[in-house]
């Protein structure tokens, strides 16, 4: 799970990181009392999407001359028409996608003078097993870049977990950073707040681009990108709560609500799945037959009627979605259990587009009566290899 900016300082802030002052708006008067609350003589008028790239993003609304997501304000006057020109419109950035993220939330903060960007992250390395802090003199600018073209200026401290941070760790970060005196001192200490963080809160990525050296020479977090580990949140209410739905894919909320696993991809093929593994297996075998899988669902071991229904109409809520393949194995979940919620959800949701449905398993013929006995379109396949070429072929005659 992925939180907003301000969210993040925030929760740093609880860790004695630290971050410019600022506080969260949801309109434009919100964002002037915000500015009102801050020092200046410089604010900052953030836009807050689950995604990167902000200061260098467009808006769709706006001309292509005009300033990107990140937008520094030296009057209150400044802070309104930014912060009119950010809400409710359309910003494309380089982590958005073409499609890119509408605006519904803005950080005011406290301008700070910049003598120099850092950059800083923290991911829980599985090839190790340890937590890798990552750590560039080269922050602010696009970090890919610099580890594609200028690799040696990116260096990777390991910690081990059972050991913890400790102020060797401290020193390598801020001798990587080529620092000395007190921001030196300032550097280390917030590395290491920093890892209590990440491990307090079970983080899975945390990435701060750029922490700043100020011109008064403080270590300060400008900019942070936090996502937890999903199943550890049910260790942190708190957290969870911090969820904005709205960043989300609306489909894929509306699976998690009935606890289906599921992703939405750009192919033409809805697949309707239990078990991962099967899962995995039929998007292969569409590919095989030449087209790309519309989704990846698993409905899991031991989905109820409600929950295959639930399924089918987020499969068919997609508008990208000309066929759908259900490929069931009935071992805890009974066949004629599937063939009932199927039926039931192409009733409710006037099912137009072809339906292949290859059932196996426990009650395999009772759940095969009842798709024949639907009434309805439904094209019945025999293994899984015949049911990917029957979607296929079924798409094809239609187009
Ligand atoms: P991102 O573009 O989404 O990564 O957003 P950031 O928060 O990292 O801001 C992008 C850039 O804007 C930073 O790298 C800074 O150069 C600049 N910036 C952000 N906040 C401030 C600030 O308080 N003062 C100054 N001078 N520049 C800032
Ligand atoms: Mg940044």
């Amino acid at each position: 799970m992925n939180i907003h900016e301000y969210q993040a300082k925030e929760l740093l802030a609880k860790f004695g990181v630290a971050v410019p002052a600022g506080y969260p708006a949801l309109s434009v008067e919100q964002a002037i009392a915000a500015a009102g609350k801050l020092p200046g003589p410089l604010y900052v008028v953030k836009a807050q999407i689950h995604a990167g790239g902000r200061g260098k993003g467009k808006f769709k609304e706006l001309g292509p001359d005009a300033k990107g997501g990140v937008r520094l304000s030296k009057t209150l006057n400044e802070v309104r028409a930014n912060a009119s020109d950010m809400l409710g419109n359309i910003l494309v950035t380089v982590q958005t996608g073409e499609a890119g993220k509408q605006v519904n939330r803005l950080y005011i903060t406290d301008g700070a003078d910049i003598a120099k960007e850092y950059y800083l992250s923290m991911l829980v390395d599985r090839a190790t097993g340890r937590i890798a802090m990552i750590v560039s003199t080269e922050g602010g600018m696009d970090i890919e870049e610099v580890a594609h073209s200028t690799p040696e200026k990116i260096q990777t401290i390991v910690i081990d977990p059972a050991e913890g941070f400790q102020p060797h760790h401290g020193r390598a970060v801020a001798y990587a950073l080529k620092l000395s005196g007190d921001t030196n001192k300032q550097a280390q200490k917030v590395a290491a707040q920093l890892y209590q963080a990440f491990v307090a809160t079970d983080m899975a990525m945390l990435e701060i681009n750029p922490l700043i050296e100020t011109t008064a020479g403080d270590i300060q977090v400008l900019d942070a990108k936090v996502s937890f580990d999903s199943n550890a949140l049910f260790r942190h209410p708190d957290i969870a709560a911090l969820r904005d739905e709205s960043e989300e894919d609306s489909a894929e909320v509306e699976a998690s609500k009935y606890d289906l696993a599921y992703i939405k991809l750009d192919g033409d093929i809805g697949c309707m799945v239990n078990g991962a593994g099967l899962a995995m297996a039929t998007m292969d075998i569409i590919n095989l037959n030449g087209m790309f899988p519309a989704n990846f669902l698993d409905v899991g071991g031991g989905a109820s009627k409600e929950k295959v229904t639930a399924a089918f109409k987020i499969i068919l809520a997609d508008p990208g979605v000309k066929g759908i393949l259900v490929n069931i194995f009935g071992g805890i979940m009974k066949c004629d259990t599937i063939a009932e919620g199927v039926v039931a959800a192409a009733r409710e949701v006037n099912q137009q587009v072809p339906l292949v449905v290859r059932l196996e398993g426990t009650n395999v013929d009772q759940g095969k009566a009842i798709l024949a006995g639907s009434g309805l379109a439904i094209v019945p396949a025999d293994d899984l290899g015949d049911a990917a070429q029957k979607i296929v072929a079924e798409v094809q005659k239609v187009a």
